[in-house]
């Protein structure tokens, strides 16, 4: 029987990931070793019951004597904190789910590796910020990453059995997400509740806010360069507002193997369950001829700066990935607290880029997750201080 742990189970992947194991069978098909997740602990134990899982961790020590109250009589271990997030991942699993958002879905998923299973990789902020130093523990043990964001999943799909040296060119696609059509003018008063109302995908809110600023565009830029190993000039972002090619992948023949589907994020998640079969998905079926056509455009560069500074970031390398990233999470967190803009965002990642070039040379491979880590708490105190919340 398979075994199985689910990082950050209680989220919008997390969530998806859970109905999958259900309807595949559940525990009657799946050993579950760990399911983790953060405030929602009421969630969390309905499915570590549900699974019959080894344990349950929260990533919050103070949620732990809710936790425990919820599965008491359960047989289920509940644990709590950092330390006992790396502990379940230290547990060997055949297959682990990455769905912690945020950099703390990092060192978690970088422990899972060491037991050369698969990691389904849906925390995109493992590759940008550390991808060099994350496939390479992979290969170290023999472990299989697959991509789980649904961009990346097409174009894995696409190129199966293709090979890589004949690749010309790698194209994602953008929904454009919630201000799509405003005026430029707008875009600076938009309000968080705007922001966070996708047009074609229901996913968690901050990833949907990142949308709208196309931020979550220029992270998978970035996760299609680490994991594909393909040059930035090869990878384009095509504005496509009906969300149903999600990727394509350009040959040296000039043909295009597009990957169409409904926005439905189980299609990429079962997908790298059931690797390398393919089983049947509860996703809707595309009808084509009701859809009549599909639209795509160029990403406007002044709506969507983000796409810029992630061209400058992959040209950078190095450590420049995990200073992005700390930087958009401080703009995110800052724009939905309400203490800057939307389109401050972009100017907050860009000032905290250039602060920290002139300390250190981001260009310089990461060595360590440490280094990351480090790295990652220094752009992030920057990023605090461009906006007054703290001294520098
Ligand atoms: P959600 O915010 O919906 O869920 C995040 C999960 O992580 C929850 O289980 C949450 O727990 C837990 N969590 C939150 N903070 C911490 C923390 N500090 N330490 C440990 N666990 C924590 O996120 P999504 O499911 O939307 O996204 C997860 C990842 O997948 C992200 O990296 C995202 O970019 C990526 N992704 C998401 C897609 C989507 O459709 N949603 C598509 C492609 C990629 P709790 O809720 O209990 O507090």
């Amino acid at each position: 029987m398979r075994s199985i742990s689910v990082f950050g189970a209680t989220g919008s992947i997390g969530e998806s990931t859970f109905d999958l194991l259900m309807r595949q069978g559940g525990r009657a098909a799946f050993r579950t070793v760990a399911l983790t997740g953060g405030r929602n602990v009421a969630r969390l134990a309905a499915q570590a019951r549900a699974l019959g899982a080894e344990v349950a961790v929260t990533a919050h020590d103070d949620c732990l004597p809710d936790l425990r109250a919820a599965l008491a009589g359960s047989g289920v271990e509940a644990a709590a904190g950092a330390a006992a997030l790396l502990e379940a991942a230290d547990r060997p699993a055949d297959w682990v789910m990455s769905a912690i958002i945020g950099a703390a879905g990092l060192a978690p998923g970088f422990r899972a590796l060491r037991h050369g299973g698969t990691l389904a990789l849906a925390n995109k902020e493992s590759l940008v910020t550390a991808g060099p130093l994350l496939l390479a523990e992979a290969a170290r043990h023999g472990a299989r990453i697959l991509p789980v964001d649904s961009e990346h999943s097409a174009v894995f799909q696409a190129l199966a059995g293709e090979d890589i040296a004949a690749v010309e060119r790698v194209i994602i696609t953008a929904s454009g997400g919630a201000f799509r059509d405003w005026p430029l003018e707008r875009l600076a008063r938009a309000t968080v509740a705007e922001a966070s109302n996708h047009p074609t995908w229901a996913m968690g809110q901050r990833i949907t806010i990142d949308s709208a600023s196309m931020f979550n565009k220029a992270m998978e830029l970035i996760e299609t360069r680490e994991f594909f190993g393909v040059n930035p000039a090869q990878i384009e972002v095509l504005v496509h507002p009906e969300s149903i090619v999600h990727a394509l992948v350009g040959f040296a023949d000039g043909a295009l193997m597009a990957h169409l589907g409904a926005p439905d994020m189980r299609h990429a998640i079962g997908y790298a369950l059931n690797w390398p079969l393919r089983a049947a998905l509860p996703v809707p079926r595309l009808d084509l001829a009701a859809l009549g056509q599909l639209s795509f455009r160029a990403p406007d560069p002044l709506r969507w700066p983000a796409l810029r500074l992630a061209r400058e970031v992959m040209e950078l390398r190095g450590l420049a990935g995990a200073v992005f990233n700390a930087a958009k999470e401080v703009a995110l967190d800052s724009f939905i607290a309400g203490q800057v803009g939307f389109m401050d965002m972009a100017g907050l990642v860009e000032g905290t880029i250039d602060k920290m070039v002139t300390r250190q040379s981001l260009g310089n491979a990461a060595t360590s997750l440490d280094m990351v880590l480090q790295t990652d708490a220094e752009a992030r105190a920057v990023a605090r201080a461009l906006i007054g919340q703290e001294k520098d």
